[in-house]
């Protein structure tokens, strides 16, 4: 049967990409097809489909790291046509064709049955970066962190990874403290739950090796000189969940944080995160995301948006998550 897709395709050094009709016998091979209702625009996203990174490995590819829908066939154990499924990350938009498309056939490996809470929807709202979000929350928490130590900093505060984040942490009881470079959408973030906004621009630049003591933790999507002071900044036995790179991959800091503060550097990676800490991750997010809240953060578009989505993302121009109704 046809369905729509979104097509990446690579001419000398530009990608771009079109919306294009494709049948079943196009689609890559695995144990699970799924009927696919939502997927979203994350940075990875707009970094393939730009071509500003070497996200997607072989050409043409159907990209989009996410997707949510309702299974149509599965010879998967586990896992039975009805069911709905999220996936985020694994080989999806770099190998194997991804979300942006009504149809998807993948390994039952990379599937996570959607917690009850959740309509398809509501998970690609959260999508890779809600997930990313809770698994830098989950790193907090293994650290030690609890509320009453202090303020948890979030940067690229209006971003998804950052929305998200304040949505989470202050359901949770933590005095959530905003960084971003757009103060005047200062009312979204009190909105979702930041108790104090500060200007991204005191933290971008180089700082010293280590400063006084300002967070009992932190989530950075941001790495380069801002995770460098933020480390700088933070109290002794803070935790700093770093898992972004929106100002750049640099780490020009110093050890100082760790071997006088007792500082952990915690990474996050969501893409190749193993099935037990997903599961934890997505039934964590059912019970702390307050879903009105999330309402708060999503705008919708339509497939042939996404690559217009794609580049106001790298400008930094778009708030929280963009869902993609596929259908
Ligand atoms: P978004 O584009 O939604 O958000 C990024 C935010 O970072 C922006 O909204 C902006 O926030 C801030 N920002 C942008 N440019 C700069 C800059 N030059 N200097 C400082 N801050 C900047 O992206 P996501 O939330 O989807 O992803 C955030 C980061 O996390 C990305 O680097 C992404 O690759 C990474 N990521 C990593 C994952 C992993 O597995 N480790 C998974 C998901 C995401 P503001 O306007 O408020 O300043």
């Amino acid at each position: 049967m046809a369905f729509k897709a979104l097509l990446a395709t690579k001419a000398e050094k530009s990608v771009s990409a079109s919306v294009v009709e494709m049948n079943e016998q196009d689609l890559m091979p695995g144990d699970v097809t799924v009927a696919v209702d939502y997927s979203t625009v994350n940075f990875k996203d707009a970094l393939a489909l730009t071509g500003r990174a070497d996200v997607i490995r072989r050409f043409p590819l159907i990209p989009g790291i996410d997707l949510a829908g309702t299974v149509e066939a599965s010879s998967y154990p586990g896992i039975a046509a009805g069911d709905r499924v999220v996936a985020n990350g694994w080989g999806l938009s770099q190998t194997h064709h991804g979300g942006f498309a009504q149809k998807a056939r993948l390994s039952g490996e990379w599937l996570v049955k959607l917690p009850q809470t959740f309509s398809t929807k509501d998970a690609m709202a959260i999508g890779t970066a809600g997930y990313t979000a809770m698994l830098s929350v989950l790193a907090l928490e293994n650290g030690g962190v609890t509320p009453e130590r202090g303020d948890i900093l979030v940067t690229g505060a209006n971003g998804g990874v950052g929305s998200i984040a304040i949505v989470i942490l202050s359901g949770l009881g933590y005095r959530v403290v905003a960084s971003t470079g757009r103060p005047e959408e200062a009312d979204y973030l009190r909105d979702l739950g930041a108790a104090e906004i500060i200007d991204r621009r005191v933290l971008s630049t180089p700082g010293a090796p280590i400063a006084s003591e300002k967070w009992a933790g932190a989530i950075d999507s941001v790495g380069s000189h801002t995770l460098a002071n933020v480390l700088a900044q933070t109290q002794y036995r803070g935790v700093v969940a770093a898992c972004g790179l929106a100002q750049g991959m640099d780490l020009p800091g110093s050890v100082l944080p760790f071997i006088l503060r007792n500082v952990t550097l915690a990474g996050i990676d969501s893409v190749n995160a193993p099935q037990v800490t997903r599961l934890q991750a997505w039934s964590r997010l059912a019970r702390d995301l307050d879903l009105r809240k999330l309402g708060r953060t999503t705008q919708m578009v339509g497939l042939a948006e996404v690559p217009a989505v794609a580049g106001r993302i790298l400008e930094g121009k778009i708030q929280g998550r963009t869902v993609v109704g596929v259908n």
